[in-house]
């Protein structure tokens, strides 16, 4: 059994309603800011670091890129983009979020489009099994090994 640890958990800081993409109506969000957390028992006794903020739907409880409180139109790309920011910012590696694209059917032009908005340009990778990570990742989820 693990005693120590380290586990992240959500703390909200705001709280309105936006134009949910997944429920098409507009919803109530809370406004949750994550922390990784030096645990004991399960219990987070310090708080390490942020690992970002997200918008989750109080209704589908989906997870957004703070960008979607912006009030204009989403593109397609931006759509797509949102919620994969939000996988890769809790450590999918970019390689596994463009193959969930690619089987989903879209083109690989829209993919690199929707990836390189999700991902953004700086990004570490794993030097022993060369999965790539956006950049607040430290460790690769595939293999462990800590990135470059
Ligand atoms: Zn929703
Ligand atoms: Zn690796």
């Amino acid at each position: 059994m693990i005693i120590v640890g380290l586990n992240s958990r959500a703390k909200k800081v705001k709280s309105g309603s936006f134009d949910c993409p997944h429920c098409g109506k507009t919803r109530l969000y809370d406004h949750k800011r994550s922390k990784l957390y030096f645990s004991f028992f399960f219990i987070p006794l310090i708080p390490l670091k942020d690992q970002g903020e997200f918008i989750e739907c109080q209704h589908c409880f989906r997870q957004y890129a703070v960008e979607i409180l912006q009030r204009k139109p989403l593109t397609a790309v931006e759509r797509h983009a949102f919620p994969i920011k939000i996988d890769l910012q809790s450590g999918t590696p970019i390689e596994m979020a463009r193959q969930k694209l690619l089987n989903q059917g879209f083109a690989s032009e829209f993919v690199e489009e929707v990836i390189e908005k999700a991902a953004g340009s700086s990004r570490r990778s794993c030097p022993r099994c060369s999965r790539t990570y956006v950049k607040t990742i430290e460790k690769c989820a595939e293999c462990g090994h800590l990135l470059d």
